[in-house]
Formats: C-alpha cells, sequence, structure tokens
C-alpha cells in the first residue's frame, strides 16, 4: 500500500486502494463477459475527463477483451440564463461512433445531469450499443434518472476526492477516495 500522507482537509478515507482494486477486477470481469468476442476496433471506451483517467486506465488494464480507449472533456456551463445542469462538449473523440460499441467511463453520478447528457449525444452518433460504467454513484443526489450498467460503489452525499477526482484541481492523485471536511467546500 502506498504510504501517503493524508491531506489536512481530509475528512476520512471512504474507499481505500485495496477495495478500489478488488471492485475494479469485477467491473472488468464483467465487462469482459459482457463484451467477449468483439474486435479491437468496436469495442471504444470513452473516459471523461478529467475525474475519470485513473479509473479508465486501472479498468481498461484488467479488460481481457481488445478494446480502444479515447475521452472527451466537458464543461459545465456556469452562466445564470442558462437551464440548470447544461453541460456542453469541449473536446470530442476522435474515433468515430457509428456503428461501434461504446462504453462511457465516468468518475462519479451526482445529479446525472452529465451522464444524461452523454447518453443523449451519443446515442444520436449511431452506435452498435452503448453503455455506461461509472465508479461512484451519490443516488441522494439524483434529479434525472440515468441506467447505468456498471457500477462502482453507493456513495452518501460527500464531496469526494482522490482516485482521479479533484477539489479546485487538487487532491486527484491521491491513491484513494476521501471525503473532504465540509469546511473546506462549503462557505
Ligand atoms: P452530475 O452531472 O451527475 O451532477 O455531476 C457529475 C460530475 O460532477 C462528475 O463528473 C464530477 O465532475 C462532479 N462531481 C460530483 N460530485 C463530485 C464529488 O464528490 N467529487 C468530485 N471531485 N467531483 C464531483
Ligand atoms: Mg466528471
Amino acid at each position: 500500500m502506498t504510504d501517503i500522507p493524508i491531506p489536512d482537509s481530509v475528512e476520512h478515507v471512504l474507499l481505500d486502494e485495496a477495495t478500489i482494486r478488488a471492485r475494479i477486477e469485477v467491473l472488468a470481469e464483467k465487462i469482459s463477459r459482457d463484451y467477449a468476442g468483439i474486435r479491437n476496433e468496436d469495442f471504444i471506451l470513452v473516459g471523461v475527463l478529467k475525474g475519470s483517467f485513473i479509473f479508465l486506465a486501472d479498468l481498461a488494464r484488467r479488460l481481457t477483451v481488445p478494446h480502444r480507449v479515447d475521452f472527451i472533456a466537458l464543461s459545465s456551463y456556469t452562466d445564470a440564463t442558462d437551464v440548470p445542469g447544461a453541460v456542453r462538449l469541449i473536446m470530442d473523440t476522435r474515433a468515430s461512433i457509428p456503428g461501434r460499441h461504446v462504453l462511457i467511463v465516468e468518475d462519479i453520478l451526482d445529479t446525472g445531469y452529465t451522464l444524461s447528457y452523454l447518453q443523449r449525444v451519443f446515442s444520436a452518433r449511431g452506435p452498435a450499443s452503448l453503455r455506461t460504467c461509472v465508479l461512484l454513484s451519490k443516488p441522494e443526489r439524483r434529479k434525472v434518472e440515468v441506467p447505468v450498467d456498471y457500477l462502482g460503489f453507493e456513495i452518501p452525499d460527500v464531496w469526494v476526492v482522490g482516485y482521479g477526482l479533484d477539489f479546485n484541481d487538487r487532491f486527484r492523485t491521491l491513491p484513494y477516495i476521501a471525503a473532504l471536511k465540509r469546511s473546506a467546500y462549503e462557505k
């Protein structure tokens, strides 16, 4: 286990490295079974930057089926004139989607706006199939229901960091997932 000091603003470790690793093994096995026999060029993992980069790296290396890796980046609108939860694509995939099996890999499902937006965008491009794989979910926070095919963990309504997830671009590379102290993110 990596011996990295726990930052002051961390309340407690929610999911340690071993717990995350074990769960990812289970997810990777399920995905490998479900996509058995697929051809490399037909299966695209689409990671949502930046939060999913570590999850995607660990998950992809556990898959026993051939696959390609691609990324997208999103930005949420902060303009008051926009509808709540509106997001926009600021970087698209390189791979073309029509006829391909697409698995969206996301770090965390909160209100559900982001994932439901992505499902709309990708299903409009005519993929052979479209599924979602999400590491964390906060069910209490949901505003729109989104189908998730592969889920890592359900967590309570707290701000979490580490394992790709940030707070103001900090704490992303902590090897575990930790809850931040409320005083660190609530004014
Ligand atoms: P949603 O659109 O489902 O409300 O939000 C999903 C996005 O919000 C995630 O992709 C992530 O960027 C961000 N998010 C929601 N909750 C957390 C959290 O606890 N920690 C971090 N780092 N990001 C979060
Ligand atoms: Mg995200």
